[in-house]
């Protein structure tokens, strides 16, 4: 089995000296940690560099990675203020967070956008984690089957080889998690819309959960033998935090 993966996203966190500290905590704690499990830590672009720099100074055998939170669609171009996946594979980064719900709410980024963003992330070798999930209205009136099977059919690629996180909107920065068995039937749910999607059978796609993922809710989350892990935001701004939940995968 693939390992599991614990994604920090430290979403707009983190100066320089309170970020060099957490990543140093972080790394001196991932050595105890068992081999299946890769902490893939996304600080804000301006942290990228400095954190890169810790990661690598850790040597070949750490359970390190550096992931960023968006990227542009394009590798370079008339773009002010934007980053694009080139850029970020030039600095190391392995992994890049895309369609982020604060993205599609706040930027309105709509999946054809997202989806332009995972062929930019692809093509410079990077591997996209996309994120789909209902919102608390679309909840309430039923419509999540409906809103997850456009989302995973509008956002990825044909040959999506990269990794989808399922983030129930209502969930992220809530204290709620969906009830374990709800999670259970929308995780197989996701699974069956990425075989529709990809037109086979044979899904070597991980899916994360995200949204309010917590030490103490990390073992629950867990228990679920097909999940490919976690992204965690809040908690993973603190290192204590985030390696009980990387001890909990
Ligand atoms: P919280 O863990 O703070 O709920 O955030 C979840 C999230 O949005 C991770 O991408």
């Amino acid at each position: 089995p693939s390992p599991r993966l614990v994604v920090g996203n430290w979403k707009m966190h983190g100066l320089r000296e309170q970020s060099g500290r957490l990543v140093r905590a972080v790394a001196e704690g991932a050595q105890s940690l068992p081999d299946d499990v890769r902490l893939v830590l996304c600080p804000p672009f301006t942290q990228l560099a400095s954190v890169h720099g810790i990661i690598n100074a850790e040597g070949p055998s750490t359970p390190l990675r550096l992931g960023a939170q968006d990227c542009h669609t394009t590798s370079s171009g008339p773009h002010t203020g934007d980053i694009s996946a080139e850029m970020l594979a030039d600095l190391g980064v392995r992994y890049v967070i895309l369609g982020h719900s604060e993205r599609r709410q706040a930027h309105g980024e709509t999946d054809v956008l997202i989806r332009q963003k995972v062929e930019a992330a692809e093509a410079a070798g990077l591997i996209p984690i996309v994120c789909v999930g209902e919102t608390i209205q679309e909840r309430l009136e039923g419509r999540t089957t409906t809103v997850l099977a456009t989302q995973v059919e509008g956002s990825l690629t044909d040959g999506f080889t990269g990794i989808l996180a399922y983030e129930p909107v209502w969930a992220i920065g809530s204290g709620t998690i969906p009830p374990i068995d709800e999670l259970e039937r929308t995780l197989s749910l996701l699974h069956g819309l990425l075989q529709s999607r990809l037109k086979t059978d044979d899904i070597r796609v991980p899916i994360l959960y995200g949204g309010s993922v917590t030490p103490a809710q990390a073992p629950t989350i867990f228990s679920i033998g097909s999940l490919g892990g976690v992204l965690v935001g809040s908690a993973s701004l603190e290192a204590e935090s985030f390696l009980r939940i990387a001890e909990a995968a």
